[in-house]
């Protein structure tokens, strides 16, 4: 039997954490929430390729910064916009899985209905609903 969630969550970028924390403030239970990713930390995208100096806008390439979820973020160093994610991760206990790359995805059909099977380097897991971002 494969561990079983809610909601699996392919990427812990500020997309992937994101959506867990909505889902966690929409009633879902943190435990019943896995973030897969393939680095060994969060925003491995920020990491690697922001430019240490660089200001993280809100404004990026002159897109209107209007908040309309949980996460309403100003502009920020690089070392900043990692600590707030930290933060974020750690108010809502969001529980991810790091150097875990996800391979597969695909729908299964199984007894209480239709199930996504998730295949990761760490393992194969299925949930009701999965997000690949
Ligand atoms: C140089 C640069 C400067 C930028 N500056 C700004 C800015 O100032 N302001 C702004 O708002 N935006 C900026 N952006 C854009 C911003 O970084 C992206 O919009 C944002 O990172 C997208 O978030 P995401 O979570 O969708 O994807 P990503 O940040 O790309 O995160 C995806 C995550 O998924 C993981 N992943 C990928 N494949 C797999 C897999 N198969 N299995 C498991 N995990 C996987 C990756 O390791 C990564 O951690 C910039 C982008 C770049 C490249």
């Amino acid at each position: 039997m494969n561990a079983m969630y809610d909601l699996i969550i392919i990427g812990a970028g500020p997309g992937g954490i994101a959506l867990a924390a909505e889902a966690c403030a929409s009633g879902i239970n943190q435990s019943q929430i896995l973030v897969l990713e393939k680095g060994a930390t969060h925003n491995f995208a920020i990491r690697q390729l922001y430019p240490d100096q660089k200001l993280t806008t809100a404004n990026y390439k002159g897109f209107d910064a209007r908040c309309e979820g949980l996460l309403c973020v100003s502009d920020m160093t690089k070392s900043e916009t990692i600590e707030f994610f930290d933060k974020v991760i750690s108010d809502y206990q969001i529980n991810i899985q790091f150097d875990a790359e996800v391979f597969g995805m695909r729908a299964v059909d199984q007894e209480g209905g239709a199930r996504f099977r998730v295949e990761s380097s760490n393992g194969t897991y299925e949930s009701k609903v999965s997000a690949c971002l």
